[in-house]
């Protein structure tokens, strides 16, 4: 079965967004994967709609009601055994590992906050798995969980063209991948080392490697100590 990913939000008319594009937009519309979008204000009793309220204890901005967010997420979650996300700051930083993961099961229920965020208590009766896509703050979880949809959709079976090109990648080592170079032969003076156009399959390979290695080695050291089960 294709890969359901079903959005919580308030602003459901953002989605599909970018994902309509590209790669990920002629997937969707193969049926290679399918998106639907659950508006959280269609789950509140009220004459007004209310889908937040200001935070216990004080402070500045609201908290979405758990009342109305856990209906959204019981009604999506049904008879339903696929993750349930919470696209949140304070999560677990999203890695290509927990994207192969995401993108070899059936799916995602997937929550997008608002104003200050969700209320404990829902994050915790639903099980959410709280995931960040980086250390800096957006004004919702819409963004987020397009860019997390965008990194699992690509490597759905059949959505990248070249299939082969998803493995060489970044982080798919645990390294940063190598510089590219394509035509013309010379740019502005400088040449594409000569290397790669030798012919030579096996030096370039060496080459792509070391280059990597150094690349990682400089930007991002903490990938060559995080993950041991390198080869
Ligand atoms: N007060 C919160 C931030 C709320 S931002 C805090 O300091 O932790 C509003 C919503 O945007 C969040 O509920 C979350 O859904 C989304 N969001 C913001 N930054 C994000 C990030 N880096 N990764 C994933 N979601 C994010």
């Amino acid at each position: 079965m294709a890969f359901r990913a079903t959005i919580l939000t308030l602003y459901p008319e953002m989605f599909p967004g970018f994902l309509a594009q590209s790669l990920s937009g002629k997937a969707l519309a193969r049926g290679d994967w399918s998106l639907d979008c659950l508006q959280i204000r269609d789950f509140t009793t009220d004459r007004h709609r209310t889908v937040d309220d200001t935070p216990a204890g004080g402070g500045a901005g609201m908290v979405l009601k758990p009342d109305v967010l856990a209906k959204a997420i019981d009604h999506a979650s049904e008879g339903d055994n696929r993750p349930r996300l919470l696209m949140s700051p304070r999560g677990k930083p999203l890695t290509q590992k927990r994207v192969r993961e995401l993108a070899a099961g059936e799916g995602a229920i997937i929550v997008c906050g608002r104003f200050e965020g969700v209320d404990q208590r829902v994050i915790d009766g639903r099980q959410l798995e709280e995931v960040s896509i980086g250390d800096y703050i957006l004004s919702g979880g819409e963004p987020a969980a397009m860019i997390l949809l965008d990194a699992i959709v690509r490597i759905l079976p059949g959505v990248m063209g070249n299939a082969l090109s998803g493995e060489h990648e970044s982080f798919e080592g645990g390294l940063l991948e190598h510089p590219h170079y394509t035509r013309p032969q010379v740019f502005e003076g400088q040449e594409i080392p000569g290397v790669l156009t030798s012919g030579n399959h096996a030096a370039i390979d060496r080459w792509r490697r070391e280059e990597a290695e150094k690349l990682t080695r400089e930007r991002r050291p903490d990938l060559l100590t995080d993950q041991p089960f390198r080869k």
